[in-house]
């Protein structure tokens, strides 16, 4: 049997009365990601591990416990998250053969909601990248188009829920990754308040912006998640012990009340130069679509913007710099074996199990640290976040959501951008500024363009306000109507 349970809520739901089991829905998942084995969204897929997660869930409905509410939903995992007992290799050649001892803090949250650990989604090398080409293995392809990149780093995790493998997927989002490979592959993606998971088992790339979130196929299904993943981690010294707020009054107030009493912010400066016209086009509607639902549209603005990329290069790589010093082939992963003596295998290990842009972000971020440079750079690029901080803290006393293109373009064609990072970079205009001031904020798909590309829209909220957001973000979604099936 084949079982058509498009969201999580509805698998949820149907194990739970017992329509179907866990295993037949992981079963049915387990052939799809076969059947689509051509979209590269999988670095690994142990069936009998999937199978055996979901007899578990099985069990516990079998002996009438409560389950939770994710209880056989299938849930595709990013390779830069620790998993105990399967390859957690970041896509890099560094960590081939690694095997995590323990599973992240978010993983943890996952099966305890019931949720069924669903393979080993690709990504870019050490999630560096916006288009899943960095990957050490395979370049993931866009289930629309697979002419196109399906974005990054998350590639995977956003090509297994838009190509219906698996309704929900975790990523991770330092600069963008988990919402604009959302925004080119026709699916929701949700990057939380830093601190609001814990970090505990993700590998780290930028430790001050990187944050664990879903992917999922509608925004209640995304709020379903981000309420199982998130809290107070006490192991994680940077997870806030704040409470975690349910978000069905959010969506409730959503379907009574719409966007009554809301505050939308739209920043001058986001219809920057360079936006494709069937972006601003969809920007605009999105706009004209919650002014109608009851908001009040106010001026706000991000003098700073033309700064973001700067900004966040300088201190992504040098945080990177730091953080990627423990791969040297002693301690984790692949090591180069014939080399000669100590400095050898430093060298040629690091050289060889780490690709180009891994190797430029080490070396760029090793640079603005050095002792000449520290204040011209990595100093200068910290006093503009701060300054980023305090335009946004201005831009949330005039308005409760901020709203903007979540990219500059649709999807672009695979190769198009590889042998040019600047333009690579480009991608993430407008999703940085949120991780520099620690913002949550998520892309919800909105339109197509006229190619038959998805194009989504970015809201941000202030810190710690998910509820908001997931409101504004409920209202769009039902606003905009139903958009184009994939075909399969
Ligand atoms: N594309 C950005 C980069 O390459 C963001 C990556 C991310 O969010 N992990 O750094």
């Amino acid at each position: 049997m084949t079982v058509e349970l498009g969201t999580a809520r509805a698998i949820q739901a149907a194990v739970a009365r017992g329509d179907v089991s866990a295993r037949e829905v992981a079963r049915d998942a387990l052939e799809r990601a076969d059947a689509r084995s051509d979209l590269g969204a999988f670095l690994h897929l142990d069936e009998d591990r999937v199978l055996a997660a979901a007899d578990r869930v099985d069990t516990a409905r079998s002996k009438g416990l409560t389950l939770g509410a994710l209880a056989g939903v299938p849930v595709a995992i990013k390779d830069n998250l620790c998993e105990r007992g399967v390859p957690t290799t970041c896509a890099s050649r560094i960590l081939q053969g690694f095997e995590s001892f323990y599973d992240a803090h978010a993983l943890t949250r996952l099966g305890a909601a019931g949720g069924v650990s669903f393979g080993r989604a690709n990504m870019d090398e050490f999630a560096m990248g916006s288009s899943g080409e960095n990957s050490s293995v395979k370049p993931t392809l866009n289930p629309w188009d697979r002419s196109r990149v399906p974005g990054g780093s998350s590639s995977g995790s956003a090509v297994a829920v838009a190509s219906g493998i698996v309704p929900l997927s975790l990523g991770s989002d330092t600069g963008g990754s988990i919402r604009q490979p959302a925004a080119f592959c026709g699916v929701v993606g949700l990057k939380p308040t830093w601190g609001r998971v814990s970090r505990r088992g993700l590998v780290a790339f930028a430790s001050s912006l990187d944050q664990i979130g879903p992917f999922a196929v509608d925004v209640k299904d995304a709020a379903l998640a981000f309420e199982a993943i998130a809290g107070h981690d006490p192991d994680d010294s940077t997870s806030s012990n704040r409470g975690v707020p349910s978000l069905d009054a959010s969506l409730a107030a959503a379907e009574q009340s719409g966007m009554k009493g809301l505050r939308v912010g739209v920043p001058e400066e986001s219809s920057a130069e360079g936006l494709d016209p069937e972006v601003a086009r969809a920007t605009e509607r999105a706009l004209a679509l919650l002014e109608a639902a009851g908001a009040q549209l106010v001026p706000v603005s991000l003098p700073l913007l033309p700064w973001a990329i700067d900004t966040y290069y300088v201190i992504a790589s040098a945080e990177a710099s730091s953080n990627l010093a423990r791969f040297d082939g002693v301690r984790y992963g692949w090591r180069c074996e014939d080399a000669k003596g100590v400095v050898d295998l430093l060298e040629r290990t690091r050289t060889l199990g780490f690709g180009p842009e891994v190797r430029r972000r080490i070396m760029l971020g090793t640079w603005v640290l050095s002792a000449g440079y520290f204040d011209a750079y990595y100093g200068q690029a910290q006093r503009v976040r701060t300054k980023f901080r305090q335009d946004f803290e201005r831009a949330f006393s005039l308005c409760d959501v901020i709203l903007t293109p979540t990219t500059p373009s649709p999807a672009f064609r695979l190769g198009e951008r590889i042998d040019d990072p600047l333009s690579m970079y480009l991608a993430d205009i407008f999703t940085i500024p949120a991780n520099l001031a620690g913002l949550p904020a998520m892309s919800v798909p909105v339109a197509h363009s006229s190619g038959g590309l998805p194009i989504g829209v970015q809201l941000v909220a202030d810190a710690f306000e998910e509820p908001r957001l997931f409101q504004a973000a409920a209202v769009l979604e039902r606003e905009r109507g139903p958009l184009p099936a994939l075909g399969r």
